[in-house]
């Protein structure tokens, strides 16, 4: 990485961190004025907070206005525009409806789908450039082929293909809904140096090749994965055993609705996702309590729910958007690519944290200590809860799949030693149920956490 292009916008690469953050306000007052006059929802909040945009001129004066919108309301907002104009954008839709130019959705699985990745032309070539050099960030250039295994069609995932165009790479991709067979068949085929997919999908893929290829993954010799979707990556035992099997570098990237467009970089130790992009919103600046919603301050390693204000946005910008994930952050320079901007790591979704003797645990923290028990364990787990979440009544109980080599015998004291990194590194001591290896069920989609013995 030549060091002169960290950032997605060129501008950007020349400025200090104070010139940054005098671009980004001066985006923001222009982002405001914009939301204000052109969405009447928009509109009514301002006014009934009190508050005007001609008075809010800088980052902290942002921060200091309630939060605008979380997924219900943009859920509200799309019933509201069904109703009224007859589309599913939202409420907050700013563009006129014939400038709607890319539309995606969120995978939809905790509820009715929004169109979250609703852009114009403009939208979408300035976000492109952000989507593509996280590509590049990592070496993928002009003439690569970059496997893209995603659902594909209306889903948010596929957004990045844009990127991967813009930076004059050719995508090959494939729907993830069309079997391992054709995945690993056009894998071979085509050649390709680099492969986009979910944690889960490139774990399967390792068993299957063999079968249906008669080689393995790393035999397909690509230069680089590029992983999104779930919490994993930044797990080192799973990054280590994805990247052994493939022979290469694994990376995690994220861009939720087009915001916070980030990557990591090469280092071995997970050194968090790298936001090329600050001139397109500021989620990396705006942290709050998730349970009370005040303001966090950014400091390195803070922790909060990341709300996003978008900046340039055209089509649907977002205004203090508590999106649910709740995200570390890190403002020092990257140790291994001295990447100056901000990083953050995905701790888990608001909405599964639990709260177990006055301890918030997320099962993203569970999943690390048992991944560093594999092969004793397959690393595949739930958390069993008896009654509706947050609160737990202690003990927490998991259920663990122990590995195909592990005896009976060795059980009891491998969920003594387990329960005991437990609480050495979480301060919560579980109690732990063991099944056989296989039992739990493995989805190429998101795989539940959760085993909710309640009635919902
Ligand atoms: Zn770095």
């Amino acid at each position: 990485m030549s060091s002169e292009k960290y950032f997605s916008n060129d501008l950007l690469n020349s400025m200090s961190p104070a010139q940054i953050k005098e671009y980004q306000e001066e985006r923001l007052r222009s982002q405001l004025k914009y939301c204000y006059s052109s969405s009447s929802f928009y509109k009514r909040k301002f006014d009934e907070f009190g508050a005007h945009p001609n008075d809010i001129r800088t980052i902290d004066g942002l921060r200091a206005l309630p939060i605008f919108m979380n997924k219900e309301q943009e859920r509200l907002n799309a019933s509201e525009s069904l109703e009224k104009e007859n589309h599913p954008f939202g409420a907050h839709l700013c563009a006129p409806l014939n400038e709607v130019y890319v539309t995606g959705t969120t995978s939809g699985t905790t509820g009715t789908p929004t169109f979250s990745y609703t852009f114009t032309k403009n939208d979408i070539e300035l976000i492109a450039q952000g989507l593509g050099h996280r590509f590049s960030y990592n070496g993928v250039k002009k003439g690569d082929r970059v496997l893209f295994i995603f659902a594909l069609g209306i889903y948010a995932t596929t957004m990045s293909l844009w990127g991967i165009r813009s930076i004059g790479a050719l995508p090959i991709d494939i729907d993830a809904r069309a079997g391992s067979e054709m995945m690993l068949n056009f894998a071979d085929l085509t050649r390709p140096n680099y492969m986009a997919t979910t944690v889960s999908l490139a774990e399967y893929l390792i068993g299957k090749a063999h079968d249906i290829i008669g080689k393995e993954v790393g035999d397909l010799k690509m230069k680089g994965l590029f992983l999104t979707g779930e919490v994993g990556v930044n797990i080192p035992e799973v990054k280590k055993r994805i990247e052994e099997a493939y022979g290469c570098p694994v990376y995690d990237y994220w861009a939720p609705a087009g915001h916070a467009i980030a990557i990591t970089c090469k280092s071995d130790e997970y050194s968090g996702m790298h936001g090329v992009s600050p001139d397109l919103c500021l989620s990396f600046e705006d942290l709050v309590d998730p349970e009370t919603k005040k303001s966090i301050p950014i400091e390195d390693g803070a922790v909060g729910e990341m709300v996003v204000t978008s900046l340039k946005r055209e089509a649907a910008p977002l205004i203090r958007y508590a999106t649910g994930d709740m995200v570390q952050i890190f403002t020092k320079p990257c140790p291994y690519c001295g990447f100056p901007g901000k990083r953050i790591k995905l701790v888990g979704r608001s909405d599964d944290m639990l709260v177990v003797k006055g301890v918030n645990i997320y099962p993203s923290a569970i999943k690390k200590v048992v991944e560093s028990f594999t092969p004793q364990v397959t690393g595949e787990m739930r958390i069993v809860l008896d009654e509706p979440p947050p609160r737990v009544v202690p003990p927490l109980k998991l259920k663990f799949e122990y590995g195909a080599r592990t005896r009976e015998p060795e059980l009891e004291g491998l969920a003594k030693e387990i329960s005991q990194a437990t609480h050495d590194q979480l301060k919560i001591r579980p109690s732990i149920e063991w099944v056989a290896p296989g039992s739990l069920e493995k989805s190429t989609r998101k795989t539940p956490v959760f085993e909710k013995r309640y009635e919902k």
